[in-house]
């Protein structure tokens, strides 16, 4: 027979989204549970880094600092310097005003995990959920008890099973597929040499998407994402051409590791029933580089907002976070996407002419916008 229990809301998922929502919600009142089918630590493939957004929207929800991550050892670098390459050549360089920030993930989720059991949250590590029923808000565990909420958040990364219990159209389905990247990644210890100084990008040696190179006290990070149906050939040959162009022998890096990646294949309605669906989980990461971490946050936000709105009343919450998720993130999402296709990766055949022109014209536009200090879709706009 079934164990069942209930609460107000129920979390799949305690990546930075899930641990996110979990905290704002336990900080308004109600009974939270999370389940995370691994035990944290947890290792997550990831670069780590973080941009202006994500430092503000930290500072803004928990009153946490970059020095007090640094003190934690969960900021391990930070570096202001860029390059940014076309196959072999240099196109574009330049010194931030506002540093780029490289955390350790597996320490990084764990801190805000932890903050969200002390605001009351009930965690479960090492407990997956297998099934879940968006429509009646119930869960069940693989050691087969039922939760019963009254929502539902699924923050369970891109293989998300709310998400795949959701009724989506195959057309939607065909979109996720599409636009989900294929990544690679691995670490280059810096043995016997000072970090670099810098953190490069390279465009060319993929169509639609770029490898990254990131500095760190210990080790670079080395990685790759792209659109597989845009290239022929596989991942691994790719990066090891990636390797090569940075002169590392593939026998001094660690094995490297693969995860998808969303890269432009966010939901429209990642609300149904009684189920919301928040970062990778509804493909929110920017659709140029590839940034999750500030969207995993900020969609938690605006899904925990429209439950406390909905919560007395007896509204429809995935309404309101529709509605709300399209205003404030979505629309954005959608015209930097456009102009990724236009300007920056359709011309990969004309040798990315469009990411040149506009690193020469404009060479602080493309750092306010992935910093988030500008809206991405105002690139090509006038500024104020
Ligand atoms: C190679 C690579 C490099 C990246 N680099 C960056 C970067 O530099 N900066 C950046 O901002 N973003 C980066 N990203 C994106 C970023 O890692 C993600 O966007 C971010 O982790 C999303 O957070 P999340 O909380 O939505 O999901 P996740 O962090 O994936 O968390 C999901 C959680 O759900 C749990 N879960 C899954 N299924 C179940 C289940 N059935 N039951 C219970 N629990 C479950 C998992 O164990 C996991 O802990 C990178 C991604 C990749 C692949």
């Amino acid at each position: 027979m079934n164990r069942s229990s209930a609460c107000d809301v129920a979390i799949v998922g305690g990546g930075p989204a899930g641990a996110t929502a979990a905290y704002l919600l336990a900080r308004q009142g109600m009974h939270v549970r999370l389940f995370d089918k691994r035990t944290y630590p947890r290792p997550k493939v990831c670069a780590g880094l973080l941009t202006w957004k994500t430092i503000d929207f930290i500072d803004r929800t928990w009153a946490v600092s970059p020095r007090e991550l640094m003190r934690e050892a969960i900021v391990v670098h930070a570096c202001r310097d860029y390059r940014i390459y076309f196959e072999q050549t240099e196109i574009g360089r330049g010194h931030l005003d506002f540093p780029f920030y490289f955390v350790d993930r597996a320490k990084y989720d764990h801190y805000w995990l932890k903050r969200a059991e002390k605001a009351g949250v009930r965690v479960e590590t090492g407990m997956a959920v297998k099934r879940v029923d968006p429509f009646e808000g119930t869960l069940t565990l693989v050691d087969d008890r039922v939760v019963r909420a009254n929502t539902v958040i699924g923050a369970d990364g891109v293989g998300s099973k709310v998400r795949l219990a959701m009724p989506l159209r195959e057309k939607e389905k065909k979109f996720w597929r599409r636009n989900l990247a294929a990544t690679i990644e691995s670490y280059q210890p810096n043995i016997g040499k000072s970090p670099s100084s810098y953190a490069s990008l390279h465009f060319g040696q993929v169509a639609w998407g770029y490898g990254w190179s990131f500095p760190g006290p210990e080790s670079r990070t080395i990685g790759l994402a792209c659109l597989p149906h845009r290239n022929r050939g596989n991942l691994r040959g790719i990066f090891d051409n990636l390797l090569a162009t940075l002169a590392i022998d593939p026998k001094h890096i660690s094995t490297p590791k693969s995860w998808p990646l969303p890269y432009g294949n966010f939901l429209y309605t990642p609300g149904c029933g009684k189920a919301l669906l928040v970062g990778d989980a509804c493909g929110l990461a920017d659709p140029l580089l590839g940034e999750g971490i500030f969207y995993a946050h900020r969609s938690a936000q605006i899904a925990a907002e429209a439950i406390a709105e909905a919560y007395p009343s007896g509204n429809d919450a995935a309404y309101i976070y529709n509605r709300t998720l399209r205003k404030k993130l979505l629309r954005e999402l959608f015209w930097f996407k456009r102009l990724r296709d236009i300007l920056f990766f359709g011309g990969y055949n004309r040798r990315y002419r469009g990411l040149k022109l506009f690193l020469r014209l404009f060479p602080k536009r493309l750092e306010f916008a992935v910093h988030g200090q500008k809206p991405l879709s105002r690139l090509l706009l006038p500024w104020r």
